[in-house]
């Protein structure tokens, strides 16, 4: 479908759980979030009859996030049901990849084309820092193994305050370049004032091309990152929420309303 700015509307970003096994200090404040609860998530077969019917009106990629995708309960499952929906030319995965070593192989086996891995220092303490308590070699072991996975290309998410720049990302990048690796730069989003970003090395932040819809963990679909617009699947049925969120897609966001990503999913 397209909206009233003649995009072409074809890209769904699905956050399957707003729950996360990392508490990075730019996503989730320190006391921890008040998470769904389980009701007023979605279950599988909700979330396929919004894909099937997303696909039915024009889209053909779809994202997994979150939340961290891989804690959801039969996330290899879903990924599975998801991969079989004809129509769908395009199944990937956003990640911060700490329970990659155990899930990559079995993901791909399911049908999922494409992961991101979210990484943003190779520095171990910076790393537990910035995540709260998560380990580096964890998600260096994740990489590792959606490589031996047969995952290709296995793109790495950087969030950078300013700039690519910065010590850190020029590192990840240095590695990245090694490994074979894409990186991109997402520019760091403050929780509190939520402006407007961009993203270097990837898609997203140019509103003239934007073609996303996202689906939020409890069943919101939302135009725009950066606008308060929600249709509610579960009131509205999956087809009435999705038109009514391409018709209404703004022109250009502005602010961030949520102050939050781990329930939009990025
Ligand atoms: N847990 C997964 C992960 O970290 O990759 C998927 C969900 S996470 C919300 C999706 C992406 O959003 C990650 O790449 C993360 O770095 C990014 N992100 C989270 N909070 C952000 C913020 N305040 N500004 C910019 N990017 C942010
Ligand atoms: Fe979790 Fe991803 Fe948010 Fe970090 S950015 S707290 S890994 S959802």
């Amino acid at each position: 479908m397209y909206d009233n700015y003649n995009r072409h509307i074809n890209y769904l970003r699905i956050s399957v759980t707003d729950r996360c096994n990392l508490r990075c200090v730019y996503c989730m404040p320190a006391e921890g979030v008040n998470i769904l609860s389980h009701s007023d998530i979605l279950t599988f077969e909700e979330i396929l009859q919004v894909s099937k019917t997303a696909i039915s009106m024009g889209v053909d990629k779809i994202r997994i996030t979150g939340g961290e995708p891989l804690v959801r309960k039969g996330i290899v499952d879903l990924v599975e049901m998801l991969a079989q929906l004809p129509g769908l030319n395009d199944l990937s995965m956003t990640t911060n990849g700490v329970l990659l070593s155990k899930y990559a192989r079995p993901l791909k086996e399911a049908g999922l084309h494409r992961v991101n891995i979210s990484l943003d220092t190779l520095n171990e303490v910076k790393y537990t820092s910035i995540t709260r308590g998560g380990k580096l070699s964890d998600v260096l072991e994740g990489i590792q193994a959606a490589r031996e996975a047969g995952f290709h290309p296995i793109k790495i998410n950087c969030v950078v305050q300013r700039s690519s720049d910065e010590a850190d990302a020029g590192d990840v990048a240095a590695w990245c370049k090694k490994q074979g690796l894409e990186i991109r730069f997402i520019h760091e989003m403050s929780l509190t004032e939520g402006h407007f970003s961009v993203v270097e090395g990837g898609s997203g932040g140019d509103c003239s091309s934007c073609n996303r819809l996202r689906l939020t963990a409890n069943g919101k679909i939302m135009p725009c990152l950066f606008s308060g617009i929600e249709y509610d699947v579960r009131a509205l049925g999956a087809e009435n929420a999705i038109r009514m969120a391409i018709e209404n897609k703004p022109a250009c966001g502005s602010t961030n309303m949520s102050g939050a990503f781990y329930n939009i999913g990025g």
